[in-house]
């Protein structure tokens, strides 16, 4: 059972202060110079926007960096000796997580444990706590209501703190969050205010849905079956493949591997974020590459999110938080795609061929 507690904006302050002073890295949704809401290290909560505008960028990076090194590598007397990168990180407390990117972290953490045990990943997320702080219902490009999430979700967090008078009811959701509210536990009381917390909840999950109602088994219905339909090349035009969808996206997580040799005898081994949008992700050494068309590449995307990682991992990889729709140079709105999809029936048109669309 969740237990139920209250911190007034006073005590968060000072349990921000004792972090720090700890050693703790702070991270929250900070302004840069540009003016660009990020989510940054800290040094004060002060600098940390606990709720309005979603961060121009996810905290993806905080587990998967846009660019990290895996290994070294040191030819030795006809041998090669090889060092990991090390998975050990010191602790790091987000305070102010948009709930929508902290769900988005633990449906990566499905993939990330899948085939393959990612070190990295895991290290980053043990050594992390993250606290929500539920948003008030976002901008219009919010949906995160139509993928069976709220502004309020708990999915991912390890503490949720919803705006009350005076500070924050918090939900304390897992054993990290337990432990934060031990280390300091003179700024919380037990008890919470549920009921004043209610409106605010009731209030921002009902401007979400205003946005968009689609329905996501329906929509997993025309895409497991509208492989070849032709509303791909119409949805299509307005991408220029520029990947910034992906990039600012909390759940895309796809990368490349690369070996960059500092000498003939040593180097360093590379992950970089890469995307389904480049034309190049699936060209293949013969010259073949089977989505050759920007259209292929966006109904790949548009499947992978809402039919195929469903299908393996019981998780729609999609948390409704708008950045690819504010973020797109071309335009492209998957609010606008998935209200259309979910209205189409399933199945492929009689007139539709087999083959790239
Ligand atoms: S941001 Fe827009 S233009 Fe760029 S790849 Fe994504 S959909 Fe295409
Ligand atoms: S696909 Fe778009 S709306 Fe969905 S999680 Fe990614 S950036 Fe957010």
């Amino acid at each position: 059972m969740t237990r139920q507690m209250f911190i007034s904006e006073s005590a968060l302050k000072s349990l921000a202060e004792e972090l720090v002073k700890a050693g703790t890295r702070l991270v929250g949704p900070a302004r840069e110079r540009n003016g660009d809401l990020v989510y940054r290290e800290a040094s004060d909560l002060g600098e940390i926007e606990l709720g309005g505008d979603p961060p121009t960028r996810s905290l993806k990076e905080f587990f998967l960096p846009p660019t990290e090194v895996l290994l070294t590598y040191r030819q030795k007397q006809g041998d090669v000796e090889v060092t990991p990168a090390p998975h050990v990180f010191a602790p790091l407390v987000v305070i102010g997580a948009r709930p929508c990117d902290a769900a988005a972290v633990a449906a990566v953490d499905k993939v990330m444990d899948w085939d393959y045990h990612d070190e990295l990943w895991f290290g980053r997320r043990l050594a992390t706590t993250i606290v929500s702080v539920a948003c008030g219902g976002g901008d219009a490009s919010c949906f995160c209501t139509a993928v069976g999430l709220a502004p309020d979700s708990a999915k991912g967090s390890d503490v949720l703190l919803v705006p009350v008078e005076g500070g924050f009811h918090a939900e304390i959701l897992t054993e990290k969050g337990e432990a934060l509210v031990k280390a300091h536990a003179a700024r919380f009381t037990e008890g919470g205010k549920a009921e004043a917390a209610k409106a605010y909840r009731d209030a921002a999950r009902g401007k979400v849905q205003a946005n968009l109602s689609a329905d996501p088994a329906k929509i997993r219905a025309f895409l497991e079956a509208g492989f070849d339909h032709p509303i791909w090349k119409g949805i299509a035009l307005r991408c220029h493949g520029c990947g910034a969808c992906a990039f600012v996206c909390p759940t895309c997580h796809c990368f490349d591997i690369v070996d960059e040799p500092d000498s003939i005898e040593r180097g360093t081994r590379r992950r970089n974020w890469d995307t389904c949008q480049a034309a190049k992700f699936t060209l293949h050494g013969s010259g073949h590459n089977p989505r050759n068309e920007q259209n292929c590449r966006i109904r790949q995307r548009m499947m992978h999110k809402f039919a195929i990682y469903p299908a393996r991992f019981g998780e729609i990889l999609c948390t409704g938080c708008g950045r690819c729709i504010r973020v797109c140079p071309g335009g492209m709105d998957l609010l606008e795609t998935l209200d259309k999809l979910g209205r189409l029936p399933a199945g492929a048109p009689a007139e539709a061929k087999r083959g790239a669309p």
